[in-house]
């Protein structure tokens, strides 16, 4: 029989099990059990609609044989089994979810770093950290034959058809040889499997069967000197279920502390952060069902898993009835990892019959409510936390405000946040309730970080007046007000753009009347600049910087930035018309305007254009030919 090579990733992963010096190696069997749970849960699933399976419920299994002698343990499953063609393709190549990223991973680690290695679900090949060869015999539902895996390491593994009669998998691990530093020979201890069992495996929903010797007392027939009967014991084998199996959201809350939840998730989604938010709920009433929901620690940190969207799996009375439910709240909540589980959910629920589902939705409305609560909650005692969770998840909470033509608007807006400073962020209503009582409008200005935004020329004004400024930091959160519309009757005033309100009726006649008086100075300008910019005039807002650069209409300097990486050309050529605003109380504005009408139009050109580059450069925007910029500049010395 030909030997069959791994493949190149696969080969380094093993050799890295097999030689690993790590010292977690015990959790090997949960993963070859947690294997063997999937493998039943498909296998169940498919009897809900497959007479032809003929087991009910009760009769899936998993046995966990050690045999001393032989010097293995098996794992035994009466599950979906493996064709050929998957034994293959499942066992022979990295599996695509838990080794694969933890591969990624161990490219990345310092030589030796093996530490990392309990952070991921390292499959089946964990099984090697404690074998020197893996012996996989299994046979699929629903195929004729069964199949014989096996492989002593890297070197390659071999694969053939068998004659099986059982449906299901056994793994057979062929325990390596005590060393000094290791005692492999414990694993075949009985009470150190079922130990590891209960620590790893006690919530898996399959009973974990072992033989369990133990002494019983019996009469020997024989009497004492007394008439009494005589009494002896012998050891007897008995069959034992060593987990508990009721699924850990089942389980009163008195019985399951919060940080046994937080445990449970951690094994469980392969992080090693802690959640943010843990929501547990025992609903009962128009629809019945318990839920253990989490927010993440943090957005990425099982995305190795494909673990995007639908992160909550739906249980019927602890049956999986479907993985990755992403119907069950909205999108803006798609982060939301966990469980579900409800008899009120029919068995052989499809996608489609979800959308629809009537019971669902009360129940991710009710879902819904209790996450924002929990969210708010946090928001509350712990800012600094919130203020982690939001720069993890806030993206999702914004575009959620503009999804469907701001549906969910008034559901999400108490949980937005926005910098007021560096180092600050505000709810909308916090900073409405702390607006002075001048104060009309709720100021914004944007730009590609805090800290340009706050530099805007335009933003001084405002401040000046004791206002305080939310700024802005992508187009989204542009769109995030536009949708929100106002705050408590306050609309939203752009610095950048819109007129600020601080004008009374008379200065504005007044400033309407010097734009007039100088037409032919500011067209001036504006022809010396060119089709840079579509207009200039005369700021209403300026206070210490010469000049800036404005826009009119719709689209702000910040979308232009924004569509310019956009994927039609259309949308790449999309133009903010920009305004030129010159402070005229100002001495560089002065000196312009004194060459202007002392006739020196040769200078007066030059320093309109710096001065049109200058607005451009305090907008944010990079200067398209800073040596050009620079010589025009050392020209005027
Ligand atoms: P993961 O479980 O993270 O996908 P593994 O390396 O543990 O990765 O397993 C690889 C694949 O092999 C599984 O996804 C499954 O398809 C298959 N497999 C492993 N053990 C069994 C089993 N006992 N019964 C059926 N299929 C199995």
């Amino acid at each position: 029989m030909s030997k069959k090579q791994f493949k190149a990733e696969s080969k380094r992963l093993l050799d890295l099990m097999i030689n690993s010096i790590y010292t977690n190696k015990e959790i090997f069997l949960r993963e070859i059990i947690s294997n063997a749970s999937d493998a039943i849960d498909k296998l169940c699933y498919l009897s809900l609609t497959d007479e032809g399976v003929g087991l009910e419920r009760g009769d899936f299994r998993i046995d966990v044989i050690p045999d001393k002698e032989a010097r293995t343990i098996t794992v035994r499953d009466n599950g979906i089994g493996m064709s050929l063609e998957e034994a293959e393709k499942n066992l022979g190549v990295i599996a695509r979810s838990g080794s694969g990223a933890f591969k990624a991973e161990m490219d990345q680690a310092q030589a030796g770093d093996l530490s990392i290695i309990g952070q991921f679900g390292v499959g089946f090949y964990s099984a090697f950290m404690v074998s020197d060869k893996v012996t996989v015999l299994t046979r699929k539902y629903g195929e004729e034959k069964g199949v014989k895996w096996e492989s002593a390491g890297a070197d390659g593994y071999t694969v053939t058809e068998i004659d099986r009669d059982a449906v299901g998998t056994d793994v057979i691990m062929h325990i390596k040889p005590d060393t000094d530093d290791e005692i492999y020979g414990s694993y075949l201890e009985v009470w150190k499997l079922k130990a590891l069992i209960k620590k790893y495996s006690d919530y898996v929903r399959w009973p974990i069967k072992m033989e369990i010797e133990h002494s019983e007392r019996f009469e020997t027939g024989e009497t004492n000197d007394d008439g009494s009967p005589k009494f002896d014991y012998r050891m007897v084998k008995e069959e034992e279920t060593v987990n508990s199996m009721v699924p850990i959201w089942q389980r009163a809350k008195s019985e399951v502390t919060d940080d046994d939840c937080i445990a449970w998730y951690k094994e469980k989604h392969h992080d090693v952060k802690d959640p943010c938010v843990l929501v547990r709920i025992n609903a009962e009433g128009a629809v019945s069902y318990k839920a253990m929901l989490f927010v993440p620690g943090e957005e990425n940190g099982s995305q190795f898993y494909g673990e995007t969207k639908g992160g909550i799996t739906l249980y019927s009375n602890g049956v999986m009835i479907m993985e990755k439910c992403d119907k069950l709240v909205h999108d803006y909540f798609e982060f939301v990892k966990g469980v579900v589980d409800s008899p009120d959910l029919s068995l052989n629920i499809s996608r489609e019959i979800l959308q629809h589902d009537r019971q669902l939705k009360i129940m991710g409305q009710n879902i819904e409510k209790r996450i924002k609560g929990e969210l708010e909650k946090l928001m509350r005692e712990d800012r600094p936390k919130y203020e982690e969770f939001y720069k993890n998840y806030g993206v999702h909470l914004k575009c959620g405000v503009c999804d469907e033509y701001g549906r969910y608007k008034d559901f999400l807006r108490e949980l937005l946040l926005f910098y007021t400073s560096e180092d600050k962020q505000q709810t909308l209503k916090e900073y409405v309730e702390a607006m002075p009582e001048s104060q009309k409008a709720i100021y914004y200005a944007s730009s590609d970080s805090v800290k340009h935004a706050l530099s805007l020329p335009q933003c001084e004004e405002v401040r000046r007046r004791g206002y305080s400024i939310l700024y802005l930091t992508t187009p989204l959160d542009e769109m995030v007000l536009e949708c929100l519309h106002d705050q408590d009757g306050k609309s939203f005033c752009n610095v950048v753009t819109d007129d600020l309100g601080f004008e009374t009726d008379e200065e504005k006649k007044a400033a309407d009347e010097r734009d007039i008086e100088n037409r032919e100075f500011l067209d001036f300008v504006k022809e010396s600049v060119g089709d840079d910019v579509a207009k200039v005039k005369f700021s209403r807002k300026l206070a210490s910087q010469p000049c800036c650069l404005t826009t009119e209409g719709g689209i702000t300097l910040e979308m232009e930035k924004y569509f310019r990486h956009g994927p039609s050309p259309e949308m790449r050529s999309v133009r903010a018309t920009r305004v030129l605003e010159l402070n005229d109380g100002h001495a560089a504005v002065q000196a312009l305007k004194a060459a202007f009408d002392g006739g020196d139009k040769e200078r007066a050109k030059k320093l309109a254009v710096i001065l049109a580059r200058l607005a451009e450069m305090l907008s944010g925007a990079e200067i398209e030919a800073p040596a050009a910029f620079a010589a025009l500049v050392a020209e005027l010395f």
